[in-house]
C-alpha cells in the first residue's frame, strides 16, 4: 500500500491537485484511513481532458496492432501485479482476497480480449438494392471519452471501458469512485510503465465529482460519456449529456430474478443461489436480488439457501478463510440496514441475519427474508448486500409477472430442465442478460448489459467496441 500511486495522473504525470486537497480512503473491514488521496477539482479535470483531447488525433491515427500492443503489456503487467492488485482492492473494498484475485483476472481479460479486437475493426463496401449507389463504411472512435465508474469492482469496471476505448482509438478521463481510487491508480501506474503516450488516459479522483465533470461534460470536446454506477445518476449525466448530444453507455443498477422451477436440480439451484447472491458480499449489480421458487420445492429451497448462508464466514478479506467481507462502507450498510428494517416492518420473515454486526468495520450478516408480499420493498429497491428475498410462485407465467414487475432489467437467473421453456423466457423476461442453470455469466467475451432502467449499451463480447465507434457512410454513384 504504501508505494500505491495516491496523487492525480494527468498528461503522463502524477501531480497533486490543484488547491492541493486531498481526501481519506477507509478500510471498511476497519474503518481506518488506508491513504489520502489527491482531490481532483475542477480545473485540474479539465486539464485531463485538454491531456485526451490533444492526444486524441495521434492515438486514433496510431495503427491498430501498435494500440493493440499496449493492451498486451499492460495484461501482462497487471497479470504480473496480481498479488498487489489484488490486496488493493480487498484493503479498499473489502471483499475477500481469493474474490479479488478472481476479479484481477476478469479485469485484466477485457484488456486481452480488446487487444485481440483492436486489428478486426472495419467498414464495409456494397451497392445499393437499385444499383445507383456505392456504399463505402468507415469506422471512426467517437474521441475524447470520459468514464465514471463505481467501488464494487475497482479494476475491472475501469478495464472493461478503457480496454476497448484504447482498441477504437479514443482516448479518455478516468473518473474512478471515492471509496476506491487507489485500484484505478495503480492501474494507471501500470499503464504508465508500459509506456502508453501521454494524455491518452488519465485519471482523476476526486471527492465531489458533479463539480468537476459538469464541465467536462458541457465542452463540447468530450465527444462520450460511459458510467456505472445507480440508476439515478445515471439519469443524472442522461440529462448532462443532453445538451451535447453525447454518445452514452450506461451500465446501471440491477434487481436480478433468480427464477426456481420445480423440475430444477436443486442441488445446483441452491449453489447457484448462494454464489450469485454473496459474491462480493452481495454488491454486484447483477447480483441475484429477488429469488422465485416454485411452491411446490420453496420450503426446502429456504432452508438450505438459509442454511449455507447462516453458515458462512463472516471477517476481514484480508483473513484465511473469510467468504464474507464487509460492505464498502458506512453508508452503503446503513442502507442495508435501512432497507432490511423496512421489508421485515412490511411483512417479510427473518429466516437467518437481519442484524448488523458489531464494529468495527462495516459487518452485515447473510440474511435470509420469506414470506414477502408483492409490494415489499426488498422487492424493488436494490438493496447492493448480502440479503435474499424468498418468494414463492405456481406458474410460468406467474413466475414471468413477478420478475418482469420492476423497472430494472439488468441479469435473469432461471433454474429448469425444460428447453422449450428456456427459449420462451429469453424472449420474455425483460433483461438484458439471463444465466440458465448457471451461476456465472461475466466474461470479457460476452455483452453485459441491461434493458430497461437498467441502461444503454454493452460492454465486453464483439459489440463493447462499438460503443467507441462512429460509423461514416461515403456515397458514390455506381
Ligand atoms: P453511484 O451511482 O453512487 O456512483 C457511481 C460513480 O458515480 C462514482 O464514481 C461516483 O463518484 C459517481 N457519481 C456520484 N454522483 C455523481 C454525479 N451527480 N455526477 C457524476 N458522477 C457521480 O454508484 P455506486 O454506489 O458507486 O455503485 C453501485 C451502483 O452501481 C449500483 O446501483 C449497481 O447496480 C451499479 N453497478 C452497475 C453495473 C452494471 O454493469 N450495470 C456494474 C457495477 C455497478
Amino acid at each position: 500500500m504504501a508505494d500505491n500511486p495516491t496523487t492525480l495522473y494527468v498528461n503522463g504525470t502524477w501531480r497533486a491537485s490543484a488547491d492541493g486537497a486531498t481526501f481519506d480512503v477507509l478500510n471498511p473491514a476497519t474503518g481506518e484511513v488506508l491513504a489520502q488521496v489527491a482531490s481532483a477539482t475542477p480545473a485540474d479535470g479539465m486539464a485531463a481532458l485538454d491531456a485526451a483531447d490533444n492526444a486524441a488525433r495521434e492515438w486514433a491515427e496510431t495503427p491498430a496492432r501498435e494500440r493493440a500492443h499496449y493492451l498486451w503489456r499492460a495484461f501482462d503487467a497487471v497479470t504480473a501485479r496480481a498479488e498487489e492488485f489484488a490486496r488493493c482492492m480487498t484493503l479498499e473494498m473489502g471483499k475477500p482476497l481469493d474474490q479479488a484475485r478472481a476479479e484481477v483476472t476478469y479485469g485484466a481479460e477485457f484488456l486481452r480480449w480488446f487487444a485481440e479486437e483492436a486489428a478486426h475493426v472495419h467498414g464495409e463496401c456494397y451497392h445499393t438494392p437499385e444499383g445507383a449507389l456505392q456504399v463505402m463504411t468507415l469506422k471512426r472512435p467517437v474521441g475524447p471519452c470520459l468514464f465514471i465508474t463505481p467501488w464494487n469492482f475497482p479494476l475491472a469496471m475501469a478495464t472493461r471501458k478503457i480496454a476497448p476505448a484504447l482498441a477504437a482509438g479514443c482516448t479518455c478521463v478516468l473518473k474512478p469512485s471515492e471509496d476506491t481510487p487507489l485500484t484505478a491508480l495503480l492501474f494507471a501506474q501500470v499503464l504508465d510503465e508500459v509506456g502508453l503516450p501521454a494524455g491518452v488516459v488519465n485519471v482523476v479522483p476526486t471527492a465531489d465529482t458533479p463539480p468537476m465533470t459538469g464541465p467536462m461534460i458541457a465542452d463540447p470536446r468530450l465527444r462520450k460519456i460511459s458510467f456505472t454506477g445507480s440508476t439515478a445518476v445515471g439519469r443524472a449525466l442522461l440529462k448532462e449529456a443532453a445538451e451535447n448530444v453525447l454518445r452514452t453507455s450506461m451500465e446501471l443498477g440491477g434487481l436480478a430474478p433468480f427464477i426456481v422451477f420445480d423440475d430444477a436440480d436443486l442441488d445446483a439451484a441452491v449453489d447457484a443461489a448462494v454464489a450469485t447472491k454473496m459474491r462480493n458480499m452481495g454488491e454486484a449489480c447483477n447480483a441475484s436480488s429477488r429469488f422465485y421458487v416454485h411452491n411446490s420445492v420453496r420450503e426446502e429451497f429456504t432452508t438450505r439457501v438459509s442454511e449455507a448462508l447462516g453458515a458462512m464466514r463472516v471477517g476481514d478479506g484480508m483473513s484465511d478463510g473469510t467468504e464474507v467481507g464487509p460492505i464498502v462502507s458506512a453508508k452503503q450498510r446503513d442502507h442495508v440496514v435501512d432497507l432490511v428494517n423496512r421489508s421485515v416492518a412490511a411483512g417479510g420473515r427473518l429466516v437467518c441475519g437481519g442484524h448488523p454486526c458489531e464494529g468495527p468495520g462495516f459487518f452485515y450478516p447473510p440474511t435470509v427474508v420469506a414470506d414477502l408480499a408483492p409490494d415489499n420493498p426488498l422487492l424493488h429497491e436494490e438493496v447492493f448486500g448480502p440479503v435474499a428475498p424468498i418468494c414463492g410462485f405456481d406458474t410460468e407465467e406467474e413466475a414471468l409477472a413477478l420478475a418482469n414487475a420492476t423497472e430494472f432489467g439488468l441479469a435473469g437467473y432461471v433454474h429448469t430442465r425444460d428447453v422449450a421453456r428456456i427459449m420462451r423466457l429469453a424472449q420474455r423476461l425483460e433483461v438484458g442478460m439471463i444465466g440458465v442453470n448457471s451461476a456465472t455469466i461475466s466474461n470479457a467475451a460476452a455483452p453485459f448489459g441491461g434493458v430497461k432502467a437498467s441502461g444503454l449499451g454493452r460492454e465486453g463480447g464483439l459489440d463493447g467496441i462499438e460503443e467507441f465507434l462512429e460509423t461514416i457512410y461515403v456515397g458514390m454513384p455506381r
